[in-house]
């Protein structure tokens, strides 16, 4: 099962791809883990990535294709894979649209989860992220149990840089130019499904699953 997840920064794509993946064994790639891993360990990848999302924009499609398609291509990915946070332009989804041609292979799902702009803003300022594991909370909707300290690791809690609201107001602004469109090219394909991301996450989850199968 090959899916693609839609929607804008903060709308739940990360937080229903890891379900997705407890669910159904598949692994989740989402390139702004990868970005921010590479940022951690300091390489060249990270340095580039850093200027771009710092100020809240895309890192240039020439950076993030080939790094996507060559992780496709590793062994855990062969019965499928959920992509999180890419594509994220047009140019992105039609590189792995050929891509997977190339190989006699095609996307199967492209889950958009919707969830208009007033509620993007609460979403990721209060959003809380590890800087050890990578794991995903929420202030208010999904607390960790003990303040500060993730449930997972054990590790440190972070408001993300770009989840500041000065640089979320532009990262939405670049989402409805850049991203939005990738919602018109999958129903095109005719994969599109939508749900309703202003649910709480176990619904979104059952309705994600009804599109997937149990
Ligand atoms: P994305 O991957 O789309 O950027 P995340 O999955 O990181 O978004 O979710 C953004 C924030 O909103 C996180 O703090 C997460 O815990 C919270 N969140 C995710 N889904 C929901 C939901 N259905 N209801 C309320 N908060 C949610
Ligand atoms: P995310 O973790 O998905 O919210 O991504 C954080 C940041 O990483 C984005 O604001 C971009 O700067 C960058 N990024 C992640 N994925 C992509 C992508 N597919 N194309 C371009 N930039 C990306």
């Amino acid at each position: 099962m090959k899916i693609v997840m839609l929607g804008a920064p903060g709308a739940g794509k990360g937080t229903q791809a890891k379900m997705i993946v407890e669910k159904y064994g598949i692994p989740q790639i989402s390139t702004g883990d990868i970005f921010r891993a590479n940022i951690k360990n300091g390489t060249e990848l990270g340095k580039k990535a850093k200027t771009y999302m710092d100020q809240g924009a895309l890192v240039p499609d020439e950076l993030v294709v080939d790094l996507v398609v060559d992780r496709l291509s590793q062994d855990d990915c062969k019965n499928g894979y959920v992509l999180d946070g890419f594509p994220r332009t047009i140019p992105q989804a039609e590189a792995l649209t050929a891509a997977l041609a190339a190989q006699g292979e095609k996307l199967d799902y492209a889950i958009d989860v919707e969830v208009p702009d007033e509620n993007i803003v609460n979403r990721m300022s209060g959003r809380r992220a590890c800087v050890n594991c990578g794991g995903t909370y929420h202030i208010v909707f999904n607390p960790t149990k003990v303040e500060g300290i993730c449930d997972a690791c054990g590790g440190k809690l972070i408001l993300r840089d770009d989840d500041k609201p000065e640089t979320v107001q532009h990262r939405l602004s670049v989402y409805h130019a850049q991203t939005q469109p990738l919602i018109d090219y999958y129903k095109a394909e005719g994969i599109l499904k939508a749900v309703d991301g202003t649910k709480n996450m176990a619904d979104v989850f059952a309705d994600i699953t009804a599109i997937l199968g149990e």
